[in-house]
């Protein structure tokens, strides 16, 4: 058995690392177990608001980050079949005068490295890439045993805090009693980039190089911004489907995709088409936040592990990074208490991240509408002043997780 520092991670994504910079921010340091060997460019782009970037800049990350990301001017919200433009929401400066931290669209990756070189550069961060955690078991009153293969050989490491960050499809959820398991939502996100001129060529004007613009359709939506430094642009489209897979980097048939977007508008089709055998199927598996979180004798949830938010309300990595530094400041207030802590953690963030998934739930029922209720969607939006529009986010983008009431 070998021992492991008091607190360990499971997962080096966005949770697990902004988590071990947030503990290191207190003093504490943790060990981080990453089944991947290496790090590879995982995922497209994220689009990532003020009240996640305001975290990120308190933990050191932001100034790296801002150099491959990109501070776009608005979302623009239009029809797809048109692309007539409904409404506009400013951000870029105005973002960050009125939400106190800018919003940015970035690549995964170049979250994930920002992340990771920071931690890195950290001396109470260890991280130990390759290794696979299996299993876990809880040793009564004195923390929890987990077992982990490395160069194909099995280890058992004990520990006094577990906190599994290990993704939608976490292999520790299980050990907590009543967690949730994942569930496939029945939509398929397609995810494709595209250099910045050849994007900006086929969508003739529909998309901008400065501007989220979202198109909304009853049988989809699509998704366009600027990533890596404005060099490409990333294409989410989210559409009903089925590919039985839990991964998030599958090649699969495009014709589906390729035809709802020509049909519905040749520019969305010519698009499309730029993108042939680039776009990548990713089932959208959710995790209801309704389950528990934590195990009292030491081990705890965190992002997608504990709470997969759809992404119709482009909040999931916010979630993660808003809960990595609640745990993070609670396992502090309550240091030799870790069971009063991952309570409150839980407590306070349950009621948070439920109003993001209703939120996202609302946007997938507004922006997939048809018939009367499109029509009033697109008369209220079209009536809308920007500053209406802008004060419809306070809640969520203003949120400052670290000031919130939680202790
Ligand atoms: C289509 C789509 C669009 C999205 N758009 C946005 C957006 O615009 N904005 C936003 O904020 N969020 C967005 N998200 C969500 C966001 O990507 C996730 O919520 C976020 O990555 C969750 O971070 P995480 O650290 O919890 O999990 P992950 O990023 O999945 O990290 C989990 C880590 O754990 C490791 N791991 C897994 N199992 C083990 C194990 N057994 N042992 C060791 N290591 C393990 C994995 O290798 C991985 O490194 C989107 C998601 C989708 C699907």
């Amino acid at each position: 058995m070998h021992p492991a520092p008091a607190t360990t991670i499971v997962g080096a994504g966005i949770a697990g690392l902004t988590t071990a910079l947030a503990m290191a921010r207190h003093g504490v340091s943790t060990r981080i177990y990453e089944r991947a060997s290496e790090f590879h460019e995982i995922g497209a782009g994220l689009q990532l608001s003020p009240n996640a970037t305001r975290l990120l800049a308190r933990l050191g990350v932001l100034d790296a980050l801002e150099a491959t990301a990109v501070c776009p001017q608005a979302v623009v919200l239009k029809k797809a079949k048109t692309l007539s433009p409904l409404a506009q929401i400013p951000l870029g400066a105005a973002a960050e005068m009125r939400w106190g931290a800018p919003y940015l669209v970035a690549h995964r990756a170049d979250l994930q490295k920002a992340l990771l070189e920071r931690a890195q550069r950290e001396p109470l961060i260890e991280i130990v890439a390759g290794a696979l955690v299996e299993s876990a078991a809880f040793d009564e009153g004195s923390g929890v045993r987990f077992r982990l293969v490395r160069d194909g050989r099995r280890e058992d490491v004990r520990t006094r805090l577990l906190i599994a960050a290990d993704g939608v499809w976490s292999h520790l959820r299980h050990h907590v009693r009543n967690a949730v398991r994942s569930r496939f939502t029945g939509y398929i996100a397609w995810r494709a980039t595209l250099p910045l001129d050849e994007a900006l060529a086929a969508g003739n004007g529909a998309i901008e190089a400065d501007r989220v613009v979202a198109f909304m359709h009853p049988n989809f939506h699509l998704v366009a911004y600027p990533i890596s430094g404005g060099a490409s642009i990333n294409l989410v489209a989210i559409l009903p489907g089925t590919v039985p897979l839990t991964s998030w980097t599958q090649h699969a048939d495009d014709t589906f995709l390729r035809n709802s977007l020509a049909l519905t508008n040749p520019v969305l089709g010519r698009l499309a088409a730029r993108a042939e055998n680039c776009w990548t199927a990713w089932p959208i598996h959710e995790v209801p936040a309704t389950g528990a979180w934590a195990h009292p004798e030491g081990m705890v949830l965190i992002g997608d592990a504990a709470h997969a938010v759809p992404p119709f309300a482009a909040q999931g990595a916010g979630m993660a990074i808003e809960d990595a530094v609640v745990l993070a400041d609670l396992l502090a207030c309550h240091r030799g208490a870790p069971e009063t802590a991952l309570a409150a953690y839980e407590a306070a963030r349950k009621p948070r991240v439920n109003r993001v998934a209703r939120r996202g739930a609302f946007n997938r029922f507004t922006w997939h509408a048809s018939g009367p209720v499109a029509l009033a969607r697109d008369t209220i939006l079209k009536a809308r002043s920007r500053e209406a529009l802008m004060a419809d986010f306070d809640w969520l983008y203003g949120f400052d997780a670290q000031i919130a009431p939680q202790n």
